[in-house]
């Protein structure tokens, strides 16, 4: 740098833990806001533009807008995934034949591979008889896990979910107006929907 130049200086505004796609994993952040300076001297003299507040991963440098904070950390989504999955089946069983032992099973098998592996039938029991599938934990459910999938996820979760649906045969309008349900939580445009749901039907007709 000569005599006269341009400087960045930047201000730490906060910090905390964030899932840094560079780095594939949950790292620490700190956030700042900065300025560029016209230096004489090495001494800045006149402030010029700001930058952007923006989020800085500690360990690669990477930076990202602040928008990346509202995408939970991989902890908070390993939280959140057998949850929504319990909420998305149980949606579709009580729409259902929640009695029918091939929709039971299907049911099963969507929380366990979501992670609750010691998830069994009278945990099912319990959980159908616990609340009513519209209620406000249901739909923050899915909307937390929601903004943890990233495309193509929401659809292929939305496929497990008609499964449930299909596994004692053809959706029943009830089972489908449950499928565009947990659809419209999951952000997915009743254009999609259909197109997930239609897809699913003719695979499981196929298989
Ligand atoms: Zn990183």
């Amino acid at each position: 740098m000569g005599l006269v130049g341009l400087r960045l200086y930047f201000r730490t505004t906060g910090h905390g833990m964030v899932h840094c796609y560079r780095c594939g994993g949950d790292r620490p952040y700190r956030r700042c806001t900065g300025r560029r300076w016209f230096q004489v001297l090495w001494i800045p003299v006149i402030p010029l533009e700001r930058i952007a507040e923006h989020v800085q991963c500690r360990i690669c440098r990477t930076t990202y807008r602040l928008e990346v904070l509202s995408i939970p950390t991989s902890a908070a989504m390993q939280a959140a995934l057998p949850a929504g999955a319990l909420a998305a089946v149980t949606i579709m069983l009580r729409a259902g034949d929640a009695a029918s032992p091939a929709a039971r099973g299907r049911a099963i098998d969507v929380v366990q591979a979501a992670g609750l592996t010691g998830y069994d039938d009278a945990a099912l029991t319990a959980d159908l008889a616990a609340a009513p599938g519209r209620d406000a934990a249901t739909a923050a459910s899915l909307a937390t896990l929601a903004i943890q999938l990233t495309m193509p996820a929401p659809e292929w979760f939305l496929a497990d979910a008609v499964r449930v649906g299909l596994a004692d045969g053809r959706l029943s309008d009830s089972e489908r107006s449950a499928a565009r349900l947990i659809a419209g939580h999951l952000g997915l445009s009743a254009e999609r929907a259909h197109g997930v749901i239609a897809m699913t039907e003719e695979s499981a007709a196929a298989g």
